[in-house]
């Protein structure tokens, strides 16, 4: 007898399109109890489970959901965290298209079990409880530095911390948490989901030291000859803004999409004059790219007051790389999509502020090293948009900071630090992982590179 199982996805709850495009609270609202075990229902329990397949730090899928669908909220939180460390954060920002769901058994006939939304599920039901269940191994005596506090250097320093070693971590900005905290906008990823899971972090023994930029204020070479840390781990990430070398970068009313979402997320710029960060958004607001980083900086002017937003990307739908979900929340929110188009210059008025940007259409041509078909201009079809803030989210590349003021670190062509598959670099003694090796990513690889050198360099200091 065939069992009814749907083919379809449990619908998660999400705030009203025209509702929450006025403010900064989350849009998708979570399962609830009742949902999540019947989404868990859905789940074949798979003897060779595809799903773990496509999950970078090998959760156990299967095991987790099957807790769920029992009821036992407290066993699935437990058994994730045996690899996670953030599941509130992924659960919530993972493409799970591309990776677990991708490989679900049930996506080949209907839609896969919404993994990320159990995940979700379970982590926020234990952060509502406010108590976690890890145990932490007796100290081993060796210390650990990790510099920065991206997902990459938090979950490290997590899983050296229950390895019993005292980790340090040294973060530039004045808040931990990278992009989780300066980057991805409220809407998506509530600051105080991550704000928790960092203080889960803070229990297992790990210090944040914020505000010191390390190159600046201490160098990795003094961290390990003269501040006596055995090991270090850097994961600073790739903020570094790229720009498209276009006229008119420099006139008022451009933004990096790292400054336009950091005075937002991270300085609150959205609550001025309650906070003292300003920022200014005109009405037509132009946003260059088309990755999740666009889909947020274009989602974030729709809500500080901007009347029409446009994504302006010089490939099709296709190729867009952001998460289909947050393509799907713009639309529906109203951005406005400008396909196969990229600006030649932007203008200024006679005060030097934005008025207008040029652009050319594009058509697709054969794939590039990419593997995405390459866009290649129509000559001769330039025309002119209206807008009056152009926010650049074209792609960012790693600091040089550290490798500049470390001795013998190399680094790749495009500036990023080279270390072995477990994160090992050309430096005795120092580990990288994450963004700053493999150029901007996801949060889920940061996480599973740090992971990976954190295995590394316990072995690394139980064999010194
Ligand atoms: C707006 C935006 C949206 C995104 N959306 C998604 C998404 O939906 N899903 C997804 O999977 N990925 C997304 N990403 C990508 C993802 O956030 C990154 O791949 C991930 O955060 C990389 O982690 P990391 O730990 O390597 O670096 P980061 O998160 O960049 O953290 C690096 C940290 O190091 C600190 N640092 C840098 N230099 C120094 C120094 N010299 N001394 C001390 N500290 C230093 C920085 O201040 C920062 O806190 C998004 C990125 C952005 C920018
Ligand atoms: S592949 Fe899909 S159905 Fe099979 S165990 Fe994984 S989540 Fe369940």
């Amino acid at each position: 007898m065939a069992f009814d199982r749907p083919t379809k996805k449990y619908p998660m709850p999400e705030q009203d399109p025209k509702v929450r495009a006025t403010n900064f609270d989350e849009v998708a609202l979570g399962y609830s109890l009742e949902l999540a075990m019947k989404e868990a229902e859905r789940c074949l329990d798979c003897k060779k489970p595809a799903c773990m397949q496509g999950c970078p730090v090998e959760i156990d899928i299967p095991g987790f959901i099957r807790f769920i669908k029992a009821g036992d909220i407290d066993s699935a939180i437990n058994k994730i965290k045996e690899k996670n460390a953030l599941p509130a954060v992924c659960g919530r920002v993972c493409p799970q298209e591309t990776q677990c769901e991708g490989q679900c058994v049930l996506g080949k006939k209907g839609e896969p079990v919404a993994i990320g939304r159990l995940e979700r599920f379970a982590a926020d039901y234990e952060l509502a409880k406010g108590t976690q269940n890890v145990t932490v191994a007796p100290p081993t005596g060796k210390r650990v530095a990790v510099i920065g506090s991206g997902p990459a250097g938090l979950t490290c320093a997590a899983d050296l911390a229950k390895l019993g070693h005292k980790v340090t971590i040294f973060e530039a900005l004045h808040v931990p948490g990278g992009v989780l905290m300066y980057g991805i906008p409220e809407f998506r990823l509530p600051k105080r989901i991550v704000q928790q899971e960092i203080d889960n972090l803070k229990k297992l023994g790990v210090e944040i030291k914020t505000n010191i930029v390390i190159g600046k204020c201490l160098t990795v070479d003094e961290l390990l000859e003269e501040e006596g840390y055995d090991a270090v781990f850097v994961g600073t990430g790739a903020g570094l803004p790229n720009f498209m070398g276009i006229p008119g970068e420099n006139l008022n009313g451009v933004y990096s999409a790292n400054e336009f979402l950091t005075r937002t997320n991270l300085m609150k710029a959205y609550l001025f004059p309650e906070y003292d960060t300003p920022i200014k958004v005109g009405e037509k607001v132009a946003v260059l790219g088309a990755g999740n980083v666009a889909m947020d900086a274009a989602r974030t002017a729709l809500r500080l007051g901007a009347k029409e937003v446009y994504i302006v990307y010089r490939r099709s739908r296709n190729e867009m790389p952001a998460r289909l979900e947050e393509i799907h929340h713009a639309e529906e929110e109203g951005i406005k999509f400008m396909l196969l188009t990229n600006p030649t210059r932007i203008i200024g008025d006679e005060n030097g502020w934005v008025k207008a940007m040029e652009c050319l259409k594009y058509e697709l041509g054969e794939p590039d090293e990419s593997g995405r078909r390459s866009p290649v201009p129509i000559p001769g079809s330039e025309f002119i948009i209206e807008v009056d803030t152009v926010v650049v989210a074209i792609g960012q590349s790693p600091n040089p900071l550290v490798p500049r003021t470390t001795k013998g670190l190399e680094v790749g062509r495009k500036g990023n630090i080279i270390a072995d598959e477990n994160g090992k670099t050309t430096r005795e003694g120092v580990w990288a992982g994450g963004d700053i090796v493999t150029g901007a990513a996801t949060v889920i690889k940061a996480m599973g590179a740090g992971k990976k050198a954190a295995r590394a360099i316990h072995e690394y200091l139980m064999s010194k």
